[in-house]
């Protein structure tokens, strides 16, 4: 089995290995002890092309393999986890699942302004009451006339204070399935922060 890297591989590793030593290395420390991610290096992530990396061109990303995107993981994490810890949440866990699982008009919507970090996503499984377990989750997704009415609580959520969308996995009570659905977040009274994820991503 050949291991070497493709060219286009080695080039995606090194524009991640240029960003992350010479825009990420400078404001680790600042972010560690503010707690937060300046707003200008998630658009210079998305300027640099890394954001929607995995993304098909159609919805402005760079069409990927996934050994492309686990070296730029690498790349960043060797410098900044939390950097990491917020690309892999937005870029993979919500945005490759819309890519999978969404439907043409959440694609068209939604993939282009998470590749231009127009939006950012958080993904919220774990709850107070289950954390690897999530066949445990006590949400629950009711249908109320066109929409579904969500309700419960949710620990630990990656960029859950800055996120605008989110995708949250429930319980139908109705179909007794689990879903995943794309929520918009909007005020709400219980959203507090619950903790601080380690470094200079924001958990809620
Ligand atoms: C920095 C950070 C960021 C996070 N971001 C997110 C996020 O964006 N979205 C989100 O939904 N969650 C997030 N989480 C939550 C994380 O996914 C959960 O902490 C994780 O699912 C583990 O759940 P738990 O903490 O309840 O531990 P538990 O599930 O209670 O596990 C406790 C221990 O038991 C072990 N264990 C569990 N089940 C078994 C089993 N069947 N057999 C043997 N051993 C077992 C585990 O390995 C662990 O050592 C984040 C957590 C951290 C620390």
């Amino acid at each position: 089995m050949d291991f070497s890297l493709t060219d286009a591989q080695k080039e995606i590793q090194a524009r991640a290995r240029e960003f992350a030593q010479t825009r990420v290395a400078p404001l680790s420390r600042e972010m560690d002890e503010r707690g937060e991610m300046p707003r200008a290096l998630i658009d210079d992530l998305a300027r640099t092309g890394l954001l929607g990396g995995p993304l098909p061109k159609e919805f402005f990303g760079g069409a990927w393999d996934s050994i492309s995107l686990a070296l730029c993981y690498e790349e960043l994490g060797r410098v900044d986890s939390s950097v990491r810890g917020f690309m892999t949440v937005h870029t993979s866990l919500v945005a490759q699942c819309i890519l999978k699982w969404g439907n043409a008009a959440q694609k068209k919507n939604y993939l282009p302004k998470l590749a231009h970090g127009e939006m950012i996503g958080c993904y919220a499984l774990t709850e107070p009451n289950a954390g690897s377990d999530a066949a445990s989750i006590e949400t629950t997704a009711a249908r109320d006339g066109d929409a579904y009415l969500i309700n419960g609580e949710k620990i630990w959520i990656t960029n859950g204070v800055v996120a605008k969308k989110c995708a949250a996995k429930s319980w139908d009570t109705a179909r007794r399935i689990t879903r995943v659905s794309f929520l918009k977040i909007c005020a709400c009274p219980r959203r507090r922060v619950w903790a601080r994820k380690a470094k200079g991503s924001k958990s809620r």
